[in-house]
């Protein structure tokens, strides 16, 4: 196994954002300190964490400063050059490393890499120009959804077509950048599965959840998911078959389509995140330890914690002005509040969440 890092050791996180915060805070309480590096100087993270870094991602100098004063480095958002985690890893470990980063951050190379592990997804075709969309319009049909290749969340940078849209105007929507066109999927439900692996190929996964999206960003997700056995534990393989690939470090999240029901349920891979993920939020409240825990116990080579659940749970997101609702939520029985400190209610800003928990049934 691998040297574990001793508390007391820095962990380096690149990002600032809410899933940097949670990392930092459960950190924080295996004895580690942060050090956050984010180019906004109002990261929800800096407010939890021991030191920070105000610069930009390819600020090569800053990125230098940072790799030495660090015991490892890992990542809470992938929309980093790949550049930046190069230049990290001459001189500190990476968890996750370089690789899972440029094979989801590009959703073409991430549909060819599971397409090439024999992974269902969401029939797809490049799109760079008027002409290639007429040729993947003819394989693929309508309706259909053409999305940017890189820079896309929660729903951004994606444009829907049916019959009678004018592919022009779907170009324009995602302001001509190079795109795919996806099938668009009659799913039954969406599912995920948040996995785990450490340096030394010990492998754990979380119940997959059941995910429901509003306007293209999570809504809330579930535990347990009405999903057939087998279909939860084909999740499972397909999360171990994903992450042994890669020779992935760290936790990794991983959403599903799940076409049909019961037995005759199949799943297509939607796509994967390198990093803590929004529909693992429930295992801070229904696991003994939570997603945030065990992706730091990975990259600090740390023994994996247990992922069982001991609570049923539902996460709901907090967007925009309903974190207004602070103290009524509070004040419900039953329901664990998490905010993350961010002063401005945009709206479709991710404010917190709420874990409402409960016996199992039958428990
Ligand atoms: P994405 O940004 O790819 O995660 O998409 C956000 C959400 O949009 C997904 O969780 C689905 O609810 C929906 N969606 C994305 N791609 C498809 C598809 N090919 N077919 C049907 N729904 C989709």
């Amino acid at each position: 196994m691998a040297a574990a890092l001793p508390p007391g050791s820095t962990i380096g996180i690149l990002g600032g954002g809410q899933l940097g915060r949670m990392l930092a805070l459960a950190a924080a309480e295996l004895g580690f300190k942060c050090h956050i590096y984010c180019p906004d100087q109002e990261s929800p993270a800096f407010d939890v964490a021991a030191e920070r870094t105000v610069a930009d991602y390819a600020d090569e100098a800053a990125l230098s400063d940072f790799a030495a004063r660090v015991d490892v480095v890992t990542y809470e958002f992938e929309n980093i050059d790949v550049r930046a985690i190069e230049l990290l890893q001459e001189n500190v470990p990476v968890r996750p490393a370089s690789l899972p980063l440029a094979v989801s951050q590009d959703r073409l190379s991430e549909k060819e890499f599971l397409r090439d592990l024999g992974i269902g997804t969401a029939q797809f075709a490049p799109v760079e120009d008027a002409e290639s969309l007429r040729l993947a319009l003819a394989a693929i049909g309508t309706p259909s959804i053409l999305k940017t290749r890189r820079f896309g969340y929660d729903g951004k940078g994606q444009a829907v077509l049916k019959s009678a849209t004018a592919p022009e105007l779907a170009l324009e929507a995602v302001g001509h950048a190079p795109a795919i066109l996806e099938a668009f999927v009659p799913f039954a439900r969406e599912i995920s599965v948040v996995a785990v692996r450490a340096p030394d190929g010990d492998f754990a996964h979380y119940e997959a959840a059941e995910n429901v999206h509003r306007n293209g960003i999570l809504h809330t997700s579930t535990v347990p998911a009405a999903v057939h056995p087998g279909t939860a534990a084909e999740a499972g393989r397909i999360a171990r078959t994903i992450v042994e690939e890669l020779d992935y470090v760290g936790v990794i999240g991983i959403e599903f389509f799940v076409l049909g029901e019961g037995e005759g349920e199949r799943l297509l891979v939607n796509e994967f995140a390198p990093r803590v993920h929004n529909s693992g939020h429930w295992t801070q409240d229904a696991c003994a330890v939570s997603q945030f825990e065990n992706h730091i116990r990975a990259i600090a080579g740390w023994p994996l914690g247990p992922t069982s659940r001991h609570s049923d749970a539902t996460m709901t997101n907090i967007i925009g002005v309903e974190a207004h609702h602070w103290l009524q939520l509070a004040a419900e029985p039953g329901a664990r509040l998490h905010l993350y400190g961010k002063r401005e209610a945009r709206p479709g800003r991710k404010m917190g969440h709420v874990n409402r928990v409960a016996r199992p049934k039958g428990a």
